[in-house]
Formats: structure tokens, sequence, C-alpha cells
């Protein structure tokens, strides 16, 4: 780590070559580290966190389906082998655009000749930021580990208590939000209840868990077509699902919630509804629509900075009359694309051609062989979607290692039914438990 003393030097011994400074490793930063890897330049990688996450099966992990190591790398070895690229720990708190430096929360500064911020999103409580003790959200691996750690200790604190409404309060599972994230959720909590927790517990039948999906939109999955909306709806209600559409959320207490007028008692709720843009707009004081995104040019630089790229979800993409989506490989796609603008000017070329999205489809798992795919073109649903989900995620883990290990976890698990990374660990903020 650099001592703060030595604020406003750069991280290394400056070459020749011009500095990237990518902040965020994530899909978008990684994609552009790694797309720089022959270009002329040194690479600066700076995350708040050691490792790159794998979101999509992040909901595994607050399932009890996988540990966070199956779904998190360390950055420094994924880019070990590129030999033009820096790995640095810290987290940013502001841009100098005047200056060409970033800030870092514990005084340092970082100088860039091109900065690239690809820092995410984070939940959106809608105004409601006094919510997210009660029902968190799913972005981080500790927001993982939290959820576990509540659903587990329900069904532990239902088996000790002696009253039957207490026990089914804390056998109620709330999602709000119907969105991929949420239907994974409900289906996977759906899944561990009544499959395998089922014959583990003496006093309470884990199989009679309440699990409730609050969406405020008339369907679920929102992005996709609405036949597949509705297969997945009616999936879930055959799971044991109970599907609660076109209802508000309009309190969480510690006790529970309530839906546009309705209460319901329920010992865990999740968020799944919404996401806030990382605070770049603000370090750069460039606009941002509602959810913080900022707002890009046509190369994903921002208006006068034309060395600034901001990509991924704390991007504003605007294509076909309409902003991109924050998935993945829009982040991806785009660190790909900053990174041919970065060694397009160096050569001396003309900026390219717009940034151009190329939408793959909307995929989304709902449970054991069910899942429904989205390609516009083709919409596939049940145990082929399910089965082309598993590949597509396994295939887009890094590294051999961990893809045969997922590979056969999840193996074990289908015939099994079993979940093995059942562990209560960590703390609760909103508890102050800590586990013994
Ligand atoms: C639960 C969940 C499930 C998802 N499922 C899917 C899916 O199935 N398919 C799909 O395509 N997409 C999915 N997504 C969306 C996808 O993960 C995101 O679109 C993608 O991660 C965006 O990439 P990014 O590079 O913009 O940000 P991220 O991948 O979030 O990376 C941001 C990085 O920036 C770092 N960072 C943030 N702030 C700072 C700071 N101030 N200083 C230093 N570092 C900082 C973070 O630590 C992080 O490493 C899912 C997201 C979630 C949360």
């Amino acid at each position: 780590m650099q001592d703060t003393a030595n604020a406003a030097l750069p991280p290394a011994p400056r070459t020749a070559r011009p500095q990237v400074l990518i902040v965020g490793a994530g899909f978008g930063g990684l994609s552009a580290a790694r797309s720089l890897a022959r270009a002329a330049v040194d690479v600066v990688v700076i995350d708040r966190r050691n490792f790159h996450l794998f979101q999509p099966l992040l909901y595994q992990v607050a399932t009890a389906g996988l540990n966070p190591s199956d779904v998190a790398w360390p950055v420094r070895s994924i880019l070990r082998r590129q030999a033009n690229a820096r790995v640095l720990l810290g987290e940013v708190d502001g841009v100098d655009a005047a200056r060409k430096e970033v800030q870092l929360k514990d005084g340092r500064r970082l100088r860039y000749d091109w900065l690239i911020l690809a820092t995410g999103a984070t939940h959106n409580y809608f105004g409601n930021d006094h919510w997210a003790p009660i029902a968190p959200g799913l972005k981080r691996v500790d927001d993982a580990t939290l959820i576990r750690r509540r659903i587990l200790l329900a069904f532990e604190h239902a088996e000790n208590s002696e009253d039957p409404e207490e026990r089914r309060r804390l056998m109620t599972f709330a999602i709000i939000g119907a969105g991929p994230t949420g239907v994974e959720l409900a289906g996977a909590i759906a899944e561990l209840a009544k499959k395998a927790l089922a014959a583990d517990f003496r006093a309470i039948d884990p199989r009679a868990a309440r699990i409730v999906l609050i969406e405020g939109a008339p369907r679920v999955l929102g992005a996709f077509a609405p036949e597949l909306s509705e297969y997945a709806r009616q999936a879930l209600t055959r799971m044991g699902v109970e599907v609660w559409l076109g209802r508000q959320v309009t309190e969480c207490d510690a006790r529970g919630l309530s839906a546009s007028g309705e209460r319901l008692e329920a010992a865990t709720i999740l968020w799944a509804a919404g996401v806030a843009a990382s605070p770049a707009a603000q370090w750069l004081g460039a606009a941002a629509d509602r959810s913080g995104r900022v707002q890009v040019q046509a190369d994903l630089s921002v208006a006068q900075h034309d060395d600034v790229f901001v990509i991924g979800d704390t991007a504003l993409v605007q294509q076909d009359g309409k902003p991109i989506p924050g998935v993945a490989p829009a982040a991806k796609q785009a660190g790909a694309y900053v990174a041919a603008v970065i060694r397009g000017a160096l050569a001396g070329k003309p900026r390219p051609a717009p940034f151009r999205y190329r939408h793959m489809g909307n995929l989304a798992t709902i449970g054991r062989n069910l899942a429904v795919i989205d390609f516009g073109w083709l919409h596939l649903r049940g145990f082929l979607a399910w089965l082309l989900w598993g590949v597509a995620h396994i295939y887009f883990l890094i590294g051999v290692r961990y893809r045969l290990l997922v590979a056969l976890q999840w193996l074990f698990e289908y015939f099994s039914f079993s979940r093995g990374a059942r562990l209560i660990v960590g703390s609760d903020p909103a508890t102050e438990q800590r586990t013994p």
C-alpha cells in the first residue's frame, strides 16, 4: 500500500508510457484492463476489495448452494500474467479532472492520462434507506452471507420457538422485486425449504415455509416476453411461492411489511427492487439520470472530459431510444470498446464509431430444471433453458478449476437435493448478533 505521506505521487515509478487508471475490477473494468494487455500503456486497476465478484451466482451463496470463494477471485491472480497491469487496493471518493487525478478515501491521489470509471451500482430503496438493515439487497459477498445467515437462523429460531404464531412469522420469507434476482432468490429459498432442509428439523416442518414474492408491476421478469413471465409465475406458484403482483410495499419494519394495504408478518425480508449507480456522477460533476447513472457520449467519454470514460452499471448509454440494460455483457463490451478507443488514440487514429451494445438475450433461472431465456427471436423455457443457463454461467466463471468445482457441486446437489454451504457465519448489524 502507498504511504499517505506520498499523496499526489504516482503509485509506481512512472514510465514514459501513458497511464490508464481503471477504477473497479468488475465486469467492465476487467474487460478494459485485459483488452489493453498489448497496448503501450501502464494499466492501474484499483478496487476497494481484492476480488472480482461474479454477481450472477451470488444468489446461490445467499441460499447456501455455493460458497463465496466459488464466485469470487482475487484480482491480482486474474491479472498476474498481464505484465503492463498493476493492481491496487483502495477506495476512490473523488476525481480532480483538472489535475487528472483521482482521490482515495485514505488521502492518496493517483495520476492518470486516461481514466475509466467502472464502479458498478448499489441498492436503491427509493427514499426509504431506513429499510436497508431490515431488507438487505444482494450485491456484495457480505450481503449474500448476511442473507444466508438470516434464512438459516430463521429456521433455527423457529425450531426453538414454542409459539405457533411466532413460528409462522419466522418461517415467512418476503422478497421484494420480481426481476431475475428476486425470482432466483424466491425459487432457491423454496427449494431450500421444501427439499434440502425438509428432513433436518424435528419440531418444525420446513416445507411449511411461506415464501412471498412481491412485485409492483403486473408481471414478474418485466424485461422478458410476457409469455415467459407467465411461465415463470406459474412455475414459482407450483414450487410453493406466493406471487403478489401489482402491489407496492409501503412499510418495512422488524416484524414484517405492508404492501398495498395488506400486512405480512415476516422475519426475513429481502430487497431485489432497485438499483442506484455508484456516485461517479458526483465525483465528475456530470449530468446523471434519476438512478445516478452518468450520461456519457457516443464513445462513452464524459462531456468536456475526452480522457474520462464511464462504463457498465455506472453509465447511462442510450441506444435506439432507450438505455441499454445493466448486465454483465454490456459492461464487458463497453470495457473492450473503451480500450479500443484508447489504443486508437495512441496510434493517432480518429475516434471509432459510436459504442453499440449487442444484446445476447435475457436469462433467468427459477429452480431445478426451470429457467427462461428470451433471445428476442427465440423463447426457451423449462429444462432446455435451465441447461443452457447452467452451461453459460459455468462458461463465464473465471478459470478451469472454478468451472470444474462449481459444475461438480451443482451435479452433486442436483442428484442429492442437498445444499452444502449451510453455514451460519458473521454478524448481523441489524441485531448486533454475532455467531458464537
Ligand atoms: C445479484 C445480481 C445478479 C445478477 N445477475 C446477472 C445475470 O444473471 N446476468 C447478467 O448479465 N448480469 C447480472 N447482474 C448484473 C451484473 O452483475 C452487472 O451488470 C455487472 O456486474 C456490471 O459490471 P460493472 O463493471 O459495471 O460493475 P461491477 O461488476 O459491480 O464492478 C464494480 C467494481 O467497482 C468496485 N468499486 C465500486 N466503488 C468503488 C470505489 N469507490 N473505489 C474502488 N472500487 C470501487 C467494486 O468493488 C466492484 O469490484 C446481476 C447483478 C446482481 C447484483
